[in-house]
């Protein structure tokens, strides 16, 4: 695994652009996905998508551009979003009477329609999501992590009580867990936000949290529970069945473009991409090595297990351009492909081929009346060793031994004079912002979640040393 922290993100830059994914353009901070980049993100979209319409979800769009005065209604969500927000002030030579906001997100725009499309009882719940893009205008960027305009998914659902919207926020938070470890072979902690971390304009955040290999964390889902705040600031209330007037409770959750990043930074090594056979534009690559051209029958056997592995329905590629072998292993591995199969003249005669698989060291031998199993059973299995990996570099970098300030800054020390990373820490929070904020100012540690199922329970805060109600993730994050 890669491992050193002083030039990880010269080594993710590197690999994004070897691997060819995205391109910068002159607006700062927002990229173009180049076909390779954005087909990660059409994979994991249809994952969700039938998620989400399992569990009774709907896609709907809303438009961009948001009037100022509907930012205006719920205080915490304008405090929260109003440093980041570009504007559009003027349109067709003329200013604008009232400037528009690029979302940053659409409660508001959402929250104003919902005001007239839920009327009664018989109109909840109401089970939206919205695939588009979203601006935040940040200071600093980095290619599908943090950028200024970002894709992401954002739904929006309304509830006639508390209890079914809270229950619909932790369903959510479920289905991401759940694709991103069996589609992205990432493991993840799910929990709940601290107060300062929270959404804002919500009642309670949810995320599930995910160790890059440099140590820090991303949030990579977040899912919230809004009770009546969104519902009061836009009037959202139906007639329920006593015949009364009363305020919806209501949900959103999203993800977005950063899983990319995520991927690429979790399971990366020194060579550059490795991508999850399940989201990878190209699972398998095939290649004819040796005096292939003066063989007609190599083309023939690849070109049959071409059609075999396409049958199935895998992404597969035959590379038969007049480059040298060694070019193209090299080419197909920047790219981060999952499995490689040569077969040559000599390969022919035995009766079978070599594979590769990106992320293990040595080539083996596989029969040529089995390829097909063979390469449909190593995209299975390279999943499982993927996420494997990330899990056991997780359990080695997340630290459950600090109890104190001074503990967290000892450890600081020492991981950066023996050049190894941070990881994340374990620790117990009395529940005061001050403690939090310490912690952060001191060691640029900020609390991730609080895990559902911690390792263990902790007891004494790490600030002040008081009794800790909660036990909390803290690390460096995106
Ligand atoms: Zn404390």
């Amino acid at each position: 695994m890669y491992q050193k922290t002083s030039d990880f993100s010269k080594w993710y830059i590197d690999t994004i652009q070897k691997a060819d994914l995205m391109d910068y353009t002159p607006v700062r901070g927002c990229i173009a996905f180049k076909p390779d980049g954005y087909e990660l993100w059409e994979h994991i979209q249809e994952e969700m998508d039938k998620r989400f319409k399992e569990t009774g979800h709907r896609n709907a769009y809303f438009p961009m551009l948001i009037p100022e005065s509907f930012f205006q209604k719920e205080k915490d969500h304008i405090e929260g979003f109003s440093p980041e927000l570009p504007w559009v002030t003027e349109a067709a030579g003329e200013k604008l009477e009232e400037r528009l906001a690029l979302r940053p997100t659409s409660e508001t725009m959402i929250g104003h329609l919902y005001s007239n499309w839920i009327k009664s009882y018989r109109d909840l719940p109401v089970l939206i999501n919205q695939w588009a893009n979203v601006f935040r205008w940040e200071k600093k960027t980095l290619p599908f992590i943090r950028t200024s305009e970002f894709l992401w998914q954002e739904g929006h659902t309304a509830h006639v009580d508390e209890e079914e919207a809270r229950k619909e926020t932790m369903q959510m938070l479920t289905i991401y867990k759940e694709v991103v470890e069996e589609l992205l072979a990432i493991p993840v902690y799910d929990g709940q936000k601290t107060r300062s971390e929270r959404f804002a304009g919500a009642v309670d955040t949810y995320s599930i949290e995910a160790m890059m290999q440099d140590g820090k964390a991303v949030q990579a889902g977040t899912s919230h529970y809004l009770g009546t705040k969104f519902a009061e600031a836009f009037d959202i209330k139906y007639l329920n069945k006593e015949n009364k007037h009363t305020y919806v409770h209501t949900t959103s959750w999203g993800t977005s473009t950063r899983l990319i990043g995520s991927v690429i930074m979790v399971h990366g090594d020194e060579k550059g991409l490795v991508l999850p056979p399940k989201i990878a534009p190209t699972q398998v690559v095939l290649i004819p090595v040796g005096p292939w051209k003066k063989n007609p029958a190599i083309m023939e056997k690849l070109n049959e297990i071409f059609a075999a592995l396409k049958a199935k329905g895998a992404r597969v590629r035959l590379d038969d351009s007049d480059q040298s072998p060694g070019y193209k292993f090299n080419e197909w591995e920047l790219k981060g492909v999952p499995v490689r199969i040569e077969l040559g003249p000599r390969d022919l005669e035995k009766n079978h081929a070599l594979m590769k698989a990106r992320d293990e060291g040595e080539k083996i031998s596989i029969p040529l009346e089995s390829i097909i199993e063979s390469i449909e059973k190593e995209l299975e299995t390279m999943h499982t060793r993927l996420f494997e990996k990330a899990k056991a570099f997780r359990t080695e970098n997340s630290h459950t031994h600090i109890d104190s300030l001074k503990q967290l800054k000892q450890h600081l020390g020492e991981s950066e004079q023996n050049e190894t990373i941070p990881g994340w820490i374990l620790a117990g929070w009395c529940g005061d912002n001050i403690c939090e904020e310490n912690v952060k100012e001191q060691t640029k540690f900020t609390t991730r979640n609080i895990p559902f199922n911690p390792p263990i329970t902790k007891h004494t805060c790490i600030h002040c040393g008081k009794e800790a109600k909660h036990t909390v993730w803290f690390a460096r994050a995106y």
